[in-house]
């Protein structure tokens, strides 16, 4: 069954020819010196509609579904991984469908035309998979809350424009840990931390073109208005369609093993070794036709689930599998990548190194892997215990 339709072609051709003119040498340049995406690059993004792909026409989107996402997200993470994700900070926020009908006049136009992009703050320096421990705590004070607590792995904090931030508004119930969480917007200025709010950069391996953060927040002062969403039900918001996300991350990992091949068919082209390009050896020819079959096979996965998404049908288990199996396509088809440039690719001076380092981090975000096995296999065999 072939998904494409005419539109979907020119969406994916338009933004393969974005992704390749106006990201690409960016992202080459950038990278290797750890800098942040330009804020001219975001602009355009912005006019192109990326950051409201998702978001409903009446809200200044462009309304369409996780099917025109993910194409444009492949083009995206094909030239930078980064700049595929930053989308996700218009489109896939979470908690925006929660908000009041005041809140979304206010914000929803600002974050769909990308002049307003979040920044998510849910992990913690003990939090990571298992969310429903999370420990961050708001007190409510008179016609504010008081946030207390440490935030770990906070993408983006100082680019954004605010912070979702959840913290938990009850004592944990130890039987029933997701209850008693809520959901913060915390609006700040672009290029800085919430005044109050302490924090410093992690020094990960990858993922460049915006800053992780880890942040401390005492008795930080949120007005009751910026609660998103009802009290201690946060929980729901963040794991409630995540077969989004899922597809999201799927699309990004697809462009980046796609990037990696495309590199290696190029440099394989040209680079002679024993009187051939080392496209004529067939140990190089084989490693491209399973790299490009290994590719579309994650590819027609991710378009089914985003047909079912689109569709209205449940896909959670089929979401994990297409997260699951592009990501550890993604690193397998990258190192191979690598792998043909030779000692050329160890080098920062090809974009396969990128491709690689980024690739390793699809199987660790929007749930690892070893979470994907845990929610394919209770889809299966019932839900295990631990
Ligand atoms: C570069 C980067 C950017 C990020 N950006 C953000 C962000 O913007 N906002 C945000 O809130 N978070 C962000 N995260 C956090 C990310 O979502 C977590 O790293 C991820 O959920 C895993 O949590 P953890 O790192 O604490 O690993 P842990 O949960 O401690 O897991 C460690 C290992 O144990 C395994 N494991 C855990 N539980 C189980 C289980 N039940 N069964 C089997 N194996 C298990 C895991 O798969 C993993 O291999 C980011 C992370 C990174 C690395």
């Amino acid at each position: 069954m072939s998904y494409m339709t005419e539109e979907r072609r020119l969406i994916q051709d338009t933004a393969r020819e974005f992704a390749m003119r106006e990201v690409l040498p960016i992202a080459n340049k950038l990278d290797p010196l750890q800098e942040d995406i330009p804020m001219s690059l975001r602009d355009k993004m912005a006019e192109m509609g990326y950051f409201g792909i998702l978001m409903p026409e009446e809200y200044g989107g462009l309304g369409l579904g996780c099917f025109e996402y993910c194409l444009v997200t492949e083009e995206l993470a094909r030239a930078w991984m980064s700049v595929a994700s930053i989308i996700a900070r218009g489109n896939g926020m979470i908690g925006w469908a929660a908000m009041t009908d005041e809140q979304k006049q206010m914000y929803l136009p600002k974050i769909a035309g990308g002049e307003m992009l979040g920044s998510f703050a849910m992990s913690e320096p003990n939090t990571g998979s298992d969310i429903a421990s999370l420990t961050c705590r708001a007190r409510k004070d008179g016609d504010c809350y008081r946030l207390t607590g440490n935030k770990y792995w906070c993408t983006f904090a100082d680019g954004a424009d605010y912070l979702m931030v959840m913290a938990r508004t009850s004592e944990m119930d130890p039987n029933r840990r997701h209850l008693g969480i809520s959901l913060f917007m915390i609006p700040k200025k672009r290029g800085e931390l919430p005044p109050g709010v302490g924090g410093a950069p992690i020094p990960k391996i990858g993922y460049f073109g915006f800053k992780t953060w880890e942040l401390a927040f005492d008795n930080f002062r949120v007005p009751k208005e910026n609660l998103i969403g009802e009290e201690g039900k946060a929980f729901y918001y963040a794991t409630s369609g995540l077969e989004v996300p899922r597809a999201h991350t799927a699309a990004r990992s697809i462009g980046l093993a796609r990037g990696g091949l495309e590199d290696a068919i190029a440099y394989a082209k040209e680079r002679v070794q024993f009187g051939n390009p080392i496209s004529d050896f067939q140990a190089i020819r084989f490693k491209i036709g399973e790299m490009a079959s290994q590719i579309e096979a994650a590819r027609q996965l991710m378009y089914y689930v985003c047909d079912e998404i689109d569709g209205g049908r449940r896909c959670d288990k089929e979401a994990s599998m297409a997260k699951l199996f592009a990501s550890e396509m993604s690193e397998r088809v990258t190192s191979e990548a690598l792998q043909i440039h030779g000692g050329a690719g160890y080098t920062k001076l090809h974009a396969v190194e990128r491709y690689w380092r980024d690739a390793r981090l699809t199987k660790i975000f929007e749930g690892t892997s070893e979470i994907q096995l845990r929610i394919i296999s209770d889809n299966l065999l019932g839900r295990s215990k631990r």
